[in-house]
């Protein structure tokens, strides 16, 4: 994946740059790219001989992007026919959608979870780091852990086929406490739960607990015992308060949050990843009536709140990780979420941000998500200014990932 040791590096010349922390864009920069890594960043870096000069004359670069939400073994569309795939199928599929996503401009990508028995998302994780495939780097949830009835049980998807152990419901704290080490033992390296119900599911309700504060408590206490960040589906103001209250390090959708819960992230410093793009393709799909009759109600109930809830997030001042549910929709969407974040309040530099150094930091990583020296040279470029206009995040037409050229411009270059 990186150059070879000596290798004389690649300068980036560029028009306008985001670093991934900043407020404003940083104007003309060189980046000089050595070994994998950004080695020097200034107005105009040393030339060594025999170094690649690649020229983005028009462009704006920023780090690459990180997506904090996305589920590549999983197929919304066919829910139904999805179990008959193997895991390695799954896989296979993952790669060829995680590697669309990252010609868009997405260099990393937490995936929080598999509707697999096997382990499809950790061996694509691992083949992908050990440079058997080529793709974006991977952080991995592998399942869904969720009490009986709640998001996680969707053995009630598939009756009556439905035999093997995906997403096995955990009732009480020895149950709990043995799906965490299973996660662990296996390679995930987040633990991602869901402590209400959710929309796509049949027989829950995102307006409620699935988890009683003891087996919230029990699951998070677990997970940091074997240093292992908690990642939390949850929809009621009263899912997200016992979510933050009992370590969680994200909330995930936080549908139905209230002020009071915003207020407690912002004092714990949870980050909140509010998922918007997905329900503005949520409402096109019911506009359209393709979802069930159980997804309909429940989403035209709370629609209204779930807007004024991702508001409230936007005019907070919580830390907001971008993250996309794709999977649930489709992958070439994925970067609508930057619009959808704007739309809800944002300003563009927080939603850049979003995407680079604020999801580096979700993911406890100083070596993604900006653009300084010794970060790891994952850079992308769009033509254009996305401050003044976000839309440009649509058209990321260069792409690097550990100092590797994976797309130019179309430009002869
Ligand atoms: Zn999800």
């Amino acid at each position: 994946m990186t150059l070879a040791p000596g290798d004389p590096g690649t300068i980036i010349v560029c028009d306008n740059h985001f670093d991934g922390r900043a407020d404003a864009l940083g104007g003309p920069i060189e980046i000089l790219v050595r070994d994998g890594r950004i080695a020097d960043l200034a107005p105009s870096v040393p030339r060594p001989p025999g170094a690649r000069v690649i020229d983005l004359a028009g462009h704006t670069v920023t780090p690459g992007f990180i997506d904090c939400h996305v589920h590549l073994s999983m197929d919304a569309s066919q829910l139904s026919t999805q179990l008959l795939d193997s895991a390695a199928t799954k896989a296979l599929v993952g790669l060829r959608l995680a590697n669309d996503y990252l010609d868009r401009g997405f260099t990393t990508l937490r995936d929080l979870g598999s509707a697999d028995p096997e382990w499809p998302t950790i061996d694509l994780r691992n083949a992908i780091a050990a440079g058997t495939v080529t793709g974006p780097r991977l952080i991995v949830a592998a399942h869904l852990i969720g009490s009986t009835g709640s998001h996680a049980d969707v053995g009630s998807l598939y009756p009556p086929r439905w035999h093997l152990p995906v997403s096995e419901p955990a009732d009480g704290p020895d149950a709990i406490r043995r799906l965490v080490r299973r996660e662990h033992k296996y390679g995930s390296d987040w633990i991602k739960t869901t402590n209400t119900g959710g929309y796509f599911s049949p027989g829950d309700d995102p307006a409620r607990l699935t988890w009683f504060d003891h087996e919230m408590q029990v699951l998070c206490d677990t997970a940091a015992q074997l240093g292992l960040p908690v990642a939390v589906h949850t929809g009621a103001a009263q899912g997200c308060k016992q979510a933050i209250a009992c370590g969680a390090r994200s909330l995930e959708h936080a549908y139905l949050i209230d002020d009071e819960a915003i207020a407690m992230a912002e004092d714990a410093g949870t980050f909140i990843v509010p998922t918007m793009q997905m329900t503005a393709e949520d409402l096109q799909s019911l506009n359209q009536g393709r979802l069930t009759s159980y997804t309909a109600a429940k989403i035209e109930r709370d629609v209204e709140q779930i807007i004024q809830s991702q508001r409230r997030i936007a005019a907070s001042r919580v830390k907001i990780a971008y993250g996309t549910d794709c999977g649930m929709f489709p992958f070439s969407h994925g970067n609508l979420e930057f619009q959808a974040m704007v739309k809800a309040g944002l300003n563009p530099a927080r939603a850049l941000r979003s995407a680079t150094g604020t999801a580096a930091e979700l993911l406890g990583r100083n070596d993604i998500g900006v653009l300084a020296p010794g970060a790891l040279a994952d850079i992308v470029a769009m033509p254009g200014d996305p401050i003044t206009d976000i839309a440009a995040t649509t058209k990321v037409d260069f792409v690097m990932i550990a100092g590797r050229v994976r797309r130019l411009p179309q430009s002869g270059l």
